[in-house]
């Protein structure tokens, strides 16, 4: 949605976009980025850097895409990331836009608070002392290891095979050749029980591909903490997006209908309030996830294979749901308000303040089936389901409940979807993804390893850069 702020910049850069338009048309290199998104705003903010003419198309009226965050309808100084919420320390490209702009972080969880596991109508708080009796049907050797044991030894430990590819900008060989099973399939052949996987998968979806899950566990492997830019995560596109304003170099509001390229060059067509209208380039950077972007190409001249992962990348759906708590209650039960569950609410965090006192949001944060199961409710079921689990979760969430803000993901006309998924045999998708077909190139954090990652949209964005200055 358009708020004054952003509608006023919009004008300003339609106004002014023009002309820097007529000026680019006389130089030779000129990018056609299309998505205002972390992976479209860097790619533009540094191909400038290089003496590029690089514009962004932007459908919305505001940059940054999956990076959104909500504070109308919340009490004063509150903050609810919809999309990209924590940047880890090992982020090194997120981080380097952070320090260069200048933003102030603060860490994402702090305190050493104990977290809940909810499991079969019951509370246990995990990471104090030994674990709990657990209600499950465990061999001996599983109730042994416990819950955090068989994540170390079935989860964490796998990953010793890719020790030293940290940096390594493409998935490693060790985990491609892992991607047969669903995390299901990869824990049974290992020789847990039913009960245990329920156990280790608990806020999680077992069903999701075992090596996406293990390049999930290998891109935090190495985190010692997570941070949040205080007062919002959109102040990172937005300080982006802020410098290609004053270049003129995005226009808002303007949806691309079609990309195509010939042997001179590569151009988008658009549709915007003045009606259509044809942009060309050198280059055309698609940076729009594949969700939107399926029927942008037929004069393309894209391969079978280009247009086959293109039609075929699924998303996972997401929705998070913020419950405003006119205090943060689980604190003076030494609680973090972080918590894994089999309920709807798969997964709770917490957010806000450090004073218990003071007003904080519990968020429950869906993602895959169960987020399929709230998107079929209206929006009122689901917060009155959410309220009912955080209830369940943490009591005292009913008496404390002050507003809720909700966010789907499938639903967003713009997205369709929450992060790209890659099922069983499909994770070498990501470099068919990232593949260049001639002059259209292609950015966003399905082409990148760290899909599902802020830096996954801006290690896009230095790979197309490379591509073009090459
Ligand atoms: C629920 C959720 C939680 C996340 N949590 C984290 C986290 O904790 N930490 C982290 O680092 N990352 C997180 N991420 C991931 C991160 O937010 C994304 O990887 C990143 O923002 C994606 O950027 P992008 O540029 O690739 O795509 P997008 O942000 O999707 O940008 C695409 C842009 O294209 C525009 N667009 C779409 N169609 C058109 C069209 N036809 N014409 C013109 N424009 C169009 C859209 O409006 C959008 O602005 C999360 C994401 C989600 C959804």
């Amino acid at each position: 949605m358009m708020n004054r702020r952003t509608f006023l910049a919009a004008a300003a850069v339609a106004a002014f976009a023009p002309r820097a338009f007529a000026r680019a048309a006389e130089t030779k290199r000129r990018v056609v980025i299309v998505g205002g998104g972390l992976a479209g705003l860097s790619c533009a903010y540094e191909l400038r850097k290089l003496g590029f003419e690089a514009f962004v198309l932007e459908g919305q009226g505001r940059a940054g895409g999956r990076v959104e965050t909500l504070r109308e309808g919340l009490a004063g100084g509150l903050t609810a990331e919809t999309g990209g919420t924590r940047i880890p320390d090992t982020h090194e490209m997120t981080l380097a836009y952070v320090r260069e702009f200048g933003l102030p972080l603060e860490p994402f969880k702090g305190g050493d608070f104990a977290d809940v596991l909810h499991l079969r109508g019951k509370n246990y708080v995990a990471g104090r002392g030994p674990e709990p009796d657990w209600p499950l049907q465990l061999t001996p050797e599983e109730r042994r290891l416990g819950r955090a044991g068989m994540s170390k030894r079935y989860l964490n430990d796998p990953l010793e095979l890719v020790k030293g590819s940290e940096n390594s900008l493409t998935v490693p060989a060790p985990i491609l050749n892992l991607d047969h099973d669903t995390l299901q399939g990869y824990l049974e052949k290992q020789g847990l029980s039913r009960d245990a996987i329920e156990l280790v998968t608990l806020g999680g979806d077992p069903l999701l591909g075992a090596a996406q899950m293990l390049m999930v566990g290998f891109n935090q492997q190495v985190i010692r903490e997570f941070f949040h830019i205080r007062g919002g995560n959109d102040q990172l596109p937005g300080a982006l997006a802020r410098q290609l304003e004053l270049a003129g170099a995005i226009r808002y509001g303007c949806r691309v209908t079609s990309i195509g390229q010939d042997d001179s060059g590569a151009w988008a067509v658009m549709e915007h309030a003045g009606g259509h209208e044809t942009v060309r380039g050198d280059y055309v950077v698609s940076a729009l996830p594949f969700s939107m972007a399926r029927n942008l190409f037929a004069d393309a001249r894209l391969s079978a294979e280009k247009q086959r992962v293109i039609r075929e990348q699924k998303y996972f759906p997401a929705d998070k749901i913020f419950l405003q708590m006119q205090k943060q209650f689980w604190k003076a039960k030494g609680l973090s308000g972080f918590a894994n569950t089999d309920l709807v609410s798969e997964r709770f965090w917490a957010l806000g303040p450090e004073s218990p006192d003071d007003r904080g949001l519990l968020l429950s944060y869906v993602i895959g089936e169960r987020a399929g199961k709230l998107d079929a409710m209206d929006t009122q079921s689901r917060v009155t389901q959410t309220l009912s689990d955080a209830e369940s979760v943490f009591p005292g969430a009913r008496e404390n409940f002050e507003a809720a803000r909700v966010k789907s993901w499938s639903e967003d006309p713009w997205q369709r979807g929450a992060l790209s998924r890659f099922d069983p045999g499909e994770l070498h998708h990501i470099p068919l993804n990232a593949r260049r077909e001639g002059r259209i190139l292609f950015a966003g954090e399905h082409t990148s390893r760290w899909n599902g990652w802020m830096q996954g949209a801006i290690e896009s964005a230095r790979r197309v850069v490379k591509e073009i200055s090459a």
